[in-house]
């Protein structure tokens, strides 16, 4: 199996290819012009062209399935080399607009939802991901060619602003240095150029990896998946929180650097008749007391088999209301792709039926 050259920043790849202004160039061609074969890089010498194709390739990755839901979501199922497989959603999150004479006056908002791993070791007991269990973690590379491949596939502009958030399958802290240095990488200025801020990590909460990345200081912003707000019923949810608990987890997020502008997101899927209760708001308003924090409701998403249900639309507005009442900002995640296997893991299950 061929390393890919998505695997490095410019700077090491400046370090393998002389002079270093090569590493510019190819920078350019992979990440502005999309190619996907070192034989169209023109301006570089033919046996450099040859020396690289010899021992590398581009993308890592292979298109081997896509939905397209109603609401413009489009969710892909990519191969890596060894045949192991990664979902990755592109999610139209603003409409376009148009003045009267039909102008684009705003572009939709783009935002890409990436895995980090093949499976996961955390095992929520809510999470399809984690039933597959674990496979292996994603290579930086392949973090990146997600992005690559979907802007490529849906033609998107490369100078085309895009927001970054590793919600896709995986736990991304459980894989800091890959997803570490695919985030530089994402930043490269002559590659895709999508600022830290514009990337958001998701953890299950695992609080010393929290403390972590924030030594080093990447600038990325960071959502905690809570779910619940006492230790009990989170232990039943999510296992991990035996090893982390919800006060570590708080603690490490009022210890997290974040631009004063910003905000922690707190992820919190809910489900009927287990913490979809004002009681339960009530306690997350305590807990988030101190801390520069937007709350996301996320519909829990049935599959065959799934121990617990979707809440109901009054519930949820209702739990809503009673946060933003108490100084806590709260929007309710339209669940975006209802209709294409939402939730993380989803399309990978149907297609196992299908492709084996
Ligand atoms: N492992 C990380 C990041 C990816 S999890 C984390 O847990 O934060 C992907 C997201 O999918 C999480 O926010 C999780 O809460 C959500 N999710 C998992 N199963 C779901 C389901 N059945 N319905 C709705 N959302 C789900
Ligand atoms: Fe892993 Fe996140 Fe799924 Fe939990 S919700 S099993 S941490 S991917």
């Amino acid at each position: 199996m061929k390393n890919t050259i998505l695997d490095y920043t410019k700077e090491e790849l400046s370090d393998i290819v002389k002079p270093s202004f090569r590493a510019k160039q190819i920078f350019n061609w992979v990440y502005q012009h999309y190619v996907d074969d070192f034989e169209e890089m023109k301006n570089l010498p033919k046996d450099l062209r040859k020396a690289l194709e010899d021992k590398y390739i581009i993308n890592p990755l292979t298109i081997v399935r896509k939905e397209v839901s109603s609401d413009g979501s489009i969710k892909y199922l990519f191969a890596c080399q060894d045949g192991y497989t990664v979902e990755t959603v592109l999610l139209p999150m603003k409409k376009e607009e148009r003045d009267e004479t039909g102008k684009v006056k705003k572009e939709t908002k783009y935002t890409i939802c990436v895995s980090s791993q093949v499976g996961c070791k955390i095992g929520c007991a809510f999470c399809l991901t984690a039933k597959g269990g674990f496979k292996r973690n994603l290579t930086p590379g392949e973090i990146v060619a997600q992005v690559l491949s979907l802007k490529k596939d849906q033609n998107i502009a490369p100078n085309r602003r895009l927001n970054i958030v590793y919600m896709g399958m995986g736990e991304p802290l459980d894989n800091l240095e890959n997803v570490s240095k695919a985030v530089s990488i994402f930043k490269e200025l002559d590659g895709l150029a999508i600022g830290a801020r514009r990337q958001t990590i998701s953890t299950s909460g695992l609080s010393h990896q929290i403390a972590k990345l924030g030594d080093m200081d990447l600038g990325v912003l960071l959502a905690i998946s809570l779910h619940a707000v006492d230790d009990r019923l989170r232990e039943q949810l999510m296992p991990i929180n035996k090893a982390y608990n919800i006060e570590s987890i708080i603690k490490a997020v009022k210890a997290f650097p974040i631009d004063q502008r910003k905000r922690v997101m707190f992820e919190y899927l809910v489900m009927k008749d287990l913490n979809d209760d004002l009681n339960s708001a009530k306690k997350l308003v305590k807990l988030l007391h101190g801390i520069k924090a937007k709350v996301n409701l996320i519909y829990f998403n049935p599959y065959p088999g799934s121990p617990f249900q979707r809440p109901d639309e009054k519930t949820m507005e209702k739990f809503k209301a009673y946060l933003n009442d108490h100084g806590i900002t709260c929007t309710i995640r339209q669940s975006k792709g209802l209709d294409i296997s939402a939730a993380c893991g989803q399309l990978k299950e149907k297609s196992k039926d299908e492709i084996g």
